[in-house]
């Protein structure tokens, strides 16, 4: 285990270092990462950004997004970086099968590893952790993790703060699920002071949307939402042949299963999808319902008790099928 002296004092002195987050990065994931990568070039390190996969367009306009490394398009590069560095932050995820292939290289590296996170169970892979479950995104955890364990707010920026920014509003349904706390809002606002352009970045993220996108959540909404009453549950369920027939690309279906848990009287939301290897269940809930609960019990996944997921090996229609045999046993939870 690292102590933060002994963090600081690394940090003092110009490092090799590797950023890396979770699978399919999301708003929150890359907000962080580039947050934390922007406040670490100022300080004259020597700093990659490595995503396992490729990750939505609509976060491509982040600043120094042109300085990420996508694990799967340039593996040998990627695996030099992991094995010269001195420092490896994790950030957005605690277990390295979140991470895909990358997990075993870091697991396996020299370096430091620091796990910037704010998820359930955290795995037992890093030498320092700055961790806390009431966190609303993980771009909360490096805000406090400059501020608060660095003691170094002044060194924040308009990038690093446009960085957060971004992944505070993706994770916390743009300042509105309960976790979302005051403490949140002062955040933000001194993001905004910092030069985050609140407006802009809303319109970047949510209000960018292809043609195609727009029309294949016309279809999901029309032709594939399933409302069952009696277990106060949505489904939408998406095939292979869907995802091709309207061009889906990554991060086009982010989102849609929260259209489904805006139905009057839903508290759990499914949104199933059958991508080329597996199945991906995406699960949204309302109030105290456990949605990570059905994620880590029937689907090999976890989450949040609010916004959780997992896979299926199944076909399309047993995993839909399994996923309903599953809700008589929370019938009472949902229907209270
Ligand atoms: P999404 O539905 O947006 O893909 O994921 C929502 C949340 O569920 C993520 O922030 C993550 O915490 C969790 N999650 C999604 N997929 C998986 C998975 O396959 N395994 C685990 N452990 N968590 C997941
Ligand atoms: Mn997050």
């Amino acid at each position: 285990m690292l102590s933060i002296q002994e963090l600081k004092s690394l940090l003092a002195t110009p490092q090799k270092i590797v950023i890396t987050t979770h699978h399919k990065p999301d708003g929150d994931a890359m907000g962080s990462s580039l947050g934390l990568y922007a406040y670490l070039i100022q300080k004259g390190h020597h700093v990659k950004v490595i995503t396992p996969t490729d990750y939505p367009y609509f976060l491509h306009w982040l600043p120094n997004n042109s300085d990420v490394i996508i694990y799967t398009e340039n593996r040998e590069q990627s695996e030099v970086l992991v094995a010269e560095a001195s420092l490896i932050f994790c950030l957005d995820f605690n277990t390295l099968s979140r991470i895909n292939e990358l997990g075993e290289l870091i697991r396996a590296a020299d370096a430091y590893k620091i796990m910037i996170d704010h998820h359930l169970d955290p795995e037992d892979f890093d030498d320092y952790r700055h961790w806390s479950i009431n966190a609303c995104a993980a771009a909360q955890m490096v805000y406090d993790f400059i501020v608060n364990e660095l003691d170094d707010s002044v060194s924040l920026n308009k990038d690093i703060a446009t960085c957060l920014y971004t992944g505070i509003m993706t994770d916390s349904g743009s300042f509105r699920f309960p976790s979302a706390t005051s403490d949140v809002y002062r955040i933000g606002a001194d993001l905004i002071d910092l030069g985050a352009e609140h407006w802009r970045i809303h319109q970047l993220v949510y209000d960018n949307a292809t043609e195609n996108r727009l029309r294949f959540l016309g279809h999901c909404l029309s032709n594939k939402l399933e409302i069952l009453r009696e277990y106060n549950t949505a489904i939408i369920t998406v095939n292979a042949a869907e995802l091709k027939q309207y061009n889906i690309a990554t991060g086009d279906t982010e989102g849609i299963v929260n259209y489904a848990l805006s139905v009057n009287g839903i508290k759990l939301a499914a949104f199933i999808i059958e991508r080329s290897d597996k199945v991906k269940l995406s699960l949204r809930s309302t109030g105290d319902f456990p949605a990570n609960e059905i994620c880590n019990k029937y689907f090999s996944g976890g989450g949040h008790r609010n916004a959780a997921g997992g896979v299926s090996e199944k076909s399309l229609e047993d995993t839909i099928q399994e996923f309903k045999s599953i809700l008589p046993e929370y019938k009472t939870q949902l229907l209270s």
